[in-house]
């Protein structure tokens, strides 16, 4: 340990600009930390123009917006480190009539809205919101569950993102798991022998993020829903996607819709809000009346209740659904670009940047929906390749608009299914200044 630092206020003074955008006591807080940073590694101080250097690059990233809109060009349309799904633009920013019923002048229910247009989306009796899926099934099956069994075959005890795992959600609800079944196989016989009198219901979870293929067996929903209903328990469905139209017309296998859980037995289908739906982020529950209500009045929902931003966006999502506009939702826009489309854009996009020098290409890419929705599936799609030279990605990351890309095999990728084509141009701009950037 040598010398001494400038006092603190001369810093201050020196960093006056940062002071005036960050507030005194952020900036004076930094100084401090990093002083006793510095000290604790027992070097000397540098010098005071070099520790002035130091200070703004702690301070400068603090300057810039804490959750910037990026333009995603890595062919993830549900990108879980990019928010999910891109969700239509809502403004809840004043009042509103969240729990009042302008006709009457009484208090309404937050929910009610919302769950008329899930009930009528869906052909569901009931439908309930919180806070996401993980948050539904924990509802679920603490008020149904507790101190009871629930049935899940092994094939089916997911981990989704780290902190969701079906046998811990399990068990925070007080509900005890009961495996059937083999990782590959279970049969409806497995699932037979399982039921006893303690068994509250068989739930069915969709293998969100990996695919299982080669010798594979489970009972259809039909076959479970009917075995459960004549040995008078419950049968649920965590769909988790939230899959409710036909996705064949964009490229993907059909998968089963919520819609059709429903109609094949389900009592219960729980989906998120911010996959396949492509609303804000929540989780939902619909199906039969008596099979919600013990939800509604449990004390855990209140703890689950979703933000007003929630129910204004999920509305107005839901609105295009039932008006047949659901080409309007973000995520289906971005789905319903054609091969051919997306061609002309990286052609375009390429010819842009051959112009400003660079040596960009356009080129056949991949995609994926993401998100833990269509495991293993594909989506055609066109990109632009760049040589992936140090510091792209990063200078592409920082820019203005922030960009994603994809690092594959040596180059550098913008691949433009999740990209919205009235980013184009923003994105040939941001491409070019990184370039500039990151070769200077
Ligand atoms: C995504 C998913 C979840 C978790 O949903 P969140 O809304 O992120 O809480 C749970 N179950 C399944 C099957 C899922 O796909």
């Amino acid at each position: 340990m040598s010398g001494r630092p400038p006092a603190v206020h001369e810093l201050l003074a020196e960093l006056s600009e940062l002071v005036s955008r960050l507030g005194r006591e952020t900036v004076k807080g930094v100084i401090r930390d990093h002083l006793a940073h510095l000290r604790a590694a027992g070097r000397a101080f540098p010098e005071k123009k070099e520790l002035i250097a130091q200070l703004q690059e702690k301070l400068v990233p603090l300057t810039r917006p804490s959750y910037p809109g990026v333009i995603n060009a890595t062919g993830v349309l549900i990108h879980t480190n990019l928010g999910r799904s891109p969700r239509l633009p809502v403004d809840v920013g004043g009042y509103l009539a969240l729990e009042l019923d302008l006709e009457s002048g009484q208090r309404g229910e937050r929910l009610a809205p919302v769950r008329d247009k899930l009930r009528r989306y869906f052909g569901a009796e009931d439908a309930l919101v919180v806070t996401n899926n993980a948050a539904a099934l924990l509802l679920l099956l603490a008020a149904h569950a507790r101190g009871k069994e629930v049935v899940v075959s092994r094939g089916e005890l997911i981990e989704i993102g780290g902190s969701f795992r079906l046998p811990e959600i399990m068990a925070e609800a007080g509900a005890k798991l009961v495996e059937v079944g083999c990782t590959n196989r279970t049969h409806l016989s497995d699932y037979r022998k399982a039921l006893t009198g303690e068994t509250a219901a068989i739930l069915q979870v969709h293998r969100s993020n990996f695919a299982m293929t080669g010798f594979v067996t489970n009972p259809d929903p039909e076959s479970l829903g009917r075995l459960a209903h004549e040995k008078g328990v419950a049968f649920w469905v965590d769909q988790g996607s939230g899959c409710h139209q036909d996705l064949r017309p964009y490229g993907l296998r059909n998968e089963r819709t919520v819609q059709e859980l429903l109609a094949a037995g389900a009592d219960v289908v729980l989906f998120s809000g911010d996959k396949l739906l492509g609303g804000p982020q929540a989780g939902i529950l619909v199906g039969r009346k008596e099979a919600l209500a013990p939800l509604r009045q449990h004390p855990l929902r209140r703890a689950l209740r979703p933000d007003k931003a929630t129910l204004v966006g999920l509305a107005a999502t839901l609105d295009c659904y039932l008006s047949g506009d659901g080409h309007r939702v973000p995520l289906y826009r971005l789905l319903s670009q054609d091969l051919a489309q997306l061609c002309r854009r990286a052609r375009r996009l390429a010819r842009r940047l051959q112009a400003q020098g660079l040596p960009a290409v356009a080129v056949p890419s991949h995609a994926v929906l993401g998100g833990g929705t269509t495991p293993g599936q594909g989506l055609a799609s066109w990109g632009v390749a760049l040589p992936d030279v140090p510091a792209v990605a990063r200078a592409l990351r920082l820019g203005q608009p922030p960009v994603i890309a994809r690092q594959e095999q040596g180059k550098l990728l913008l691949d433009l299914k999740a990209v919205f084509p009235e980013q184009d141009g923003d994105l040939a701009f941001a491409v070019q200044q990184a370039w500039a950037y990151a070769r200077t």
